[in-house]
């Protein structure tokens, strides 16, 4: 009776193409941090590889070291670790270092002058404050090249903090900076392509596109225009089946804490899903379900193991065993976030290790 997630490989290479399809030539990375964002990288990797994709990003060294054991040849960036003291590490891995500051960029170049070491990746800090070069550290680079000397450059990277608000006027002042700091910068990063596109980046157009776009969310099937209608194809399923159903003949209290009230006449079912699997329990205000094609709203607190549902209006009658569907067709992860309060990229990457997992498709191209 235990839930069952069901992941969609095959939406996830269509979600790939649609997003290579709107960079129009330009190169289409993906990133797989935080496993995949919760999807599984060791199955959804090998996907978007054959879906075409021919680069990769994650955030960590151990989640890079992962994935080359999953993809022997192909690049992969490490978005958010450190480089000092793991210069080895990269080089044995054939990792491609992003340098955030210039403590990176002289660890790196001091590595890369006494070894063979990987091209690295350059990430500029144009206005969110995070990671990466500021423009007076690029000036001090602009006045002391010799600082670089040693290094391949792979790339230059800068990263969008509003990207999914079209109208922000910070997209605009990044790409300005980022423009600026380009011309500033010496060889061998001059000159060198640039990525700048997440996921919404891609389609703020052309303008911010460059060398290669660098989506996420938008390939495990998040909206990358919110607001708008969502492009991109569903790729997850969260079902699971009612364990008990009550009906209810007085007035009743639903759950910890006694903050629902039900009244004479309700029918509730019990769902073993909880906040241990990643439905957050901030979901019990607003969160719903769906069982025989009717929304059947959350009732009370979600537990650690436990939902409770009102499936008074569901035709029919719910009954124990019927299926239940937390995520998938009518309950899209945007929407569930939004009800729990958070991101739908929160949600994917809070999905608990207890589900069923089950694979569906290959990611490959069918009839493409
Ligand atoms: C996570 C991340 C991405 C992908 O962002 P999405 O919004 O998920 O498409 C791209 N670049 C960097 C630097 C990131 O940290």
């Amino acid at each position: 009776m235990s839930a069952v997630l069901t992941i969609d490989l095959d939406a996830i290479g269509a979600n790939w193409r649609l997003l290579r399809d709107r960079l129009g030539g330009v190169p289409c990375a993906a990133v797989v941090k935080a496993d995949a964002y919760g999807l599984g990288m060791a199955r959804v990797a090998p996907a978007l590889a054959a879906a075409g994709c021919r680069r990769f990003f994650v955030a960590q060294l151990d989640e890079a070291v992962a994935l080359r054991a999953l993809l022997p040849d192909a690049p992969i960036g490490v978005l958010a670790a450190p480089v000092a003291g793991f210069e080895a590490d990269y080089a044995a891995h054939a990792l491609t270092p992003v340098l955030n500051g210039l403590p990176d960029v002289d660890a790196w170049a001091r590595f890369a002058r006494a070894a063979d070491a990987p091209a690295a990746i350059l990430q500029l800090d144009t206005g969110m404050c995070r990671l990466g070069l500021s423009p007076a550290e690029v000036e001090a680079l602009a006045a002391d090249p010799g600082r670089l000397e040693g290094i391949r450059a792979d790339h230059v990277m800068s990263h969008l903090a509003c990207a999914d608000e079209p109208d922000h006027p910070q997209n605009a002042e990044q790409l300005r900076r980022l423009r600026a700091a380009l011309r500033r910068l010496p060889a061998p990063f001059a000159g060198a392509p640039v990525s700048l596109a997440n996921s919404s980046g891609i389609f703020l157009g052309s303008d911010w596109h460059f060398d290669l776009g660098r989506p996420g969310y938008a390939l495990y099937g998040g909206n990358p225009v919110p607001g708008r209608p969502n492009p991109m194809r569903p790729t997850v399923r969260l079902e699971a089946r009612i364990l008990q159903t009550r009906d209810i003949d007085r007035r009743e209290h639903v759950g910890y804490g006694a903050t629902a009230t039900v009244e004479a006449g309700r029918r509730l079912a019990t769902v073993a899903v909880g906040y241990a699997d990643g439905f957050l329990r901030s979901a019990g205000g607003d969160g719903a379900a769906i069982v025989s094609g009717t929304r059947a709203p959350l009732v009370g607190r979600v537990s650690m193991d436990l939902i409770v549902l009102d499936v008074t209006d569901v035709q029919g009658g719910a009954a124990p065993g019927d299926p239940v569907t937390l995520l998938g067709p009518g309950r899209d992860i945007d929407t569930v976030a939004a009800e729990a309060g958070t991101i739908g990229y929160e949600m994917l990457t809070s999905l608990g290790s207890r589900y069923a997992r089950l694979y569906t498709g290959t990611g490959e191209v069918t009839g493409a």
